[in-house]
């Protein structure tokens, strides 16, 4: 730990702060959960793999507890995750009750992981009491909520009661200070097949949030979900780690809403009191009167502040804009079909900004589906969707540039999506003689850069879950001796 230090204040708590400048991608730190489960709320699932199981009668159980386990998990001879509180419910007599219906969420299962927080806690005490008792829990915050009587009921009243904790020292306090932590700090991780569940890491919740994260995190399933942290970008001496607590691609109104009700704080770095987010103008509606200024808020941090247009004297109510977003976006909700998405994009150019945060979806959603969609596969796309899927995956990796800046996944992805549409769109080109061997040749160069940037960062993924890692690995072999096979091939 000599590239950053713990220090601690009134108005961040805890925080990290380099001790030397920081390059990108060096290596901070890395975190193992102290305690993994389902999430709150969440559908019937597996206790110890986490795949869909029945919540009603006909559903796959634990021959030992009856709590839901899959057929698979059901023939293990031995248990890891389910393990300990199969043997609390056993001792108890707690039985899961069957859903009357499987299409509701399973709260029953919300008591798992701040059970398994606190039998983890009577196995490592020595750790709860260092890493996991100081973490920020929001009791005051919580403790007006309607979900504190919620948990009240069926977590805390549960575990004390019928799955009898209290004989074992456990006390209301303690389990609502775990169901706090839980909901403040967890990270949402995938199993190796793609289920989401939560993690408790300890000491990445120590870093700040910022809306434009300068730290990175890999999650490895098949290595117990122990947690890789890197640097992005350069983070000189003495400058605060952060990393980001909500979702990049949202607009400033919503980060600060999920952050709020999520996390308790309200954000105030650079990008949320910025109403151009940075210049990128991700809120920024078009204004409908002189038709070409934007209507940005007067002040991002004040969710009912007035919006203003930048060229003319128009001015919106902020919760005229809320309605008209939430309208928009219940539109494209509906649909993710190409055609409709394209046809959005065109009818919405005069109420919201290229980079608005809508458009933005709309744009990651056509990336999604040029290349990988059926009848939309790489392979069968015509030369005028090769080159859609280059403009498209290039105005989001400009976008990945500010928000997610450096040797973040999120722009390895993108870069790892970009390459192939250049490499075929080329090629195409080359073929109908639009490009001399030259210009074929320096936008091959152009993909390998790409795709061997995103490779370095993939490096850091879990194969397992990241299936892009292999195949950016096998992709640069195959252009290495594509462009040795163009150079050595004569001019057509
Ligand atoms: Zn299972
Ligand atoms: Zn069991
Ligand atoms: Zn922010
Ligand atoms: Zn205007």
């Amino acid at each position: 730990m000599d590239s950053f230090e713990i220090q601690k204040n009134s108005e961040f708590g805890r925080y990290l702060i380099a001790t030397r400048d920081l390059q990108p991608g060096e290596y901070l730190f890395e975190d193992t959960p102290f305690a993994i489960g389902p999430k709150a709320r969440t559908s019937c699932c597996c206790l110890e793999c986490y795949c869909p199981v029945l919540g009603t009668a006909s559903g796959s159980r634990c021959e030992k507890c009856s709590w839901p386990l899959c057929a698979d998990c059901s023939k293990l001879t031995k248990l890891t995750a389910h393990k300990r509180e199969c043997e609390v419910f056993q001792a108890a007599k707690c039985k899961f009750y069957n859903l009357p219906d499987p299409n509701v969420s399973c709260i029953q299962l919300d008591c798992i992981t701040p059970l398994r927080v606190l039998l983890e806690r009577e196995a490592d005490m020595d750790r709860w009491n260092i890493e996991v008792y100081p973490m920020e829990d929001h009791r005051d915050k919580r403790f007006e909520t309607d979900a504190w009587d919620a948990d009240q009921q069926n977590i805390v009243g549960y575990l004390l009661g019928p799955c009898k904790l209290k004989d074992r020292g456990i006390t209301e306090e303690i389990i609502q200070k775990v169901i706090g932590i839980l909901e403040v700090n967890t990270f949402e991780a995938k199993t190796i097949k793609g289920y989401s569940i939560r993690c408790l890491y300890t000491k990445l919740a120590i870093s700040s949030h910022s809306c434009i994260p300068n730290t990175t995190h890999a999650i490895h399933p098949s290595d117990n979900y122990k947690m890789h942290v890197r640097a992005t970008t350069v983070i000189p001496k003495g400058s605060q780690l952060y990393s980001c607590y909500t979702y990049t691609l949202n607009g400033t109104m919503d980060r600060q809403q999920h952050l709020m009700e999520g996390k308790y704080f309200q954000c105030h770095c650079e990008r949320c009191s910025d109403p151009t987010e940075l210049r990128t103008h991700f809120s920024s509606m078009k204004c409908r009167d002189c038709l070409y200024g934007d209507v940005d808020s007067s002040n991002p941090l004040d969710a009912e502040a007035i919006w203003k247009c930048n060229k003319c004297p128009m001015e919106i109510p902020a919760e005229s804009i809320r309605e008209s977003l939430k309208a928009l976006q219940n539109e494209i909700e509906c649909t993710n079909s190409v055609e409709f998405l394209e046809f959005s994009l065109e009818e919405y150019e005069g109420i919201l900004h290229p980079n608005h945060y809508i458009m933005i979806s709309m744009k990651s959603a056509l990336i999604d589906s040029y290349g990988h969609m059926k009848s939309y596969l790489l392979a069968e796309l015509p030369d005028i969707l090769l080159h859609r899927k280059i403009e498209l995956c290039e105005e989001l990796l400009s976008i990945l540039d500010i928000f997610e800046k450096g040797m973040s996944r999120a722009r390895a992805l993108m870069m790892y999506e970009l390459h192939a549409p250049i490499v075929l769109y080329a090629r195409s080109q080359y073929d109908i003689g639009h490009l001399t061997k030259l210009e074929y040749l320096e936008q091959l160069e152009k993909a390998r850069r790409i795709l061997n940037e995103s490779r370095e960062i993939l490096e850091w993924e879990d194969e397992n879950v990241c299936t892009a890692k292999a195949f950016s690995l096998k992709s640069l072999k195959y252009l290495d001796s594509l462009i040795v096979n163009v150079k050595n091939c004569e001019e057509l």
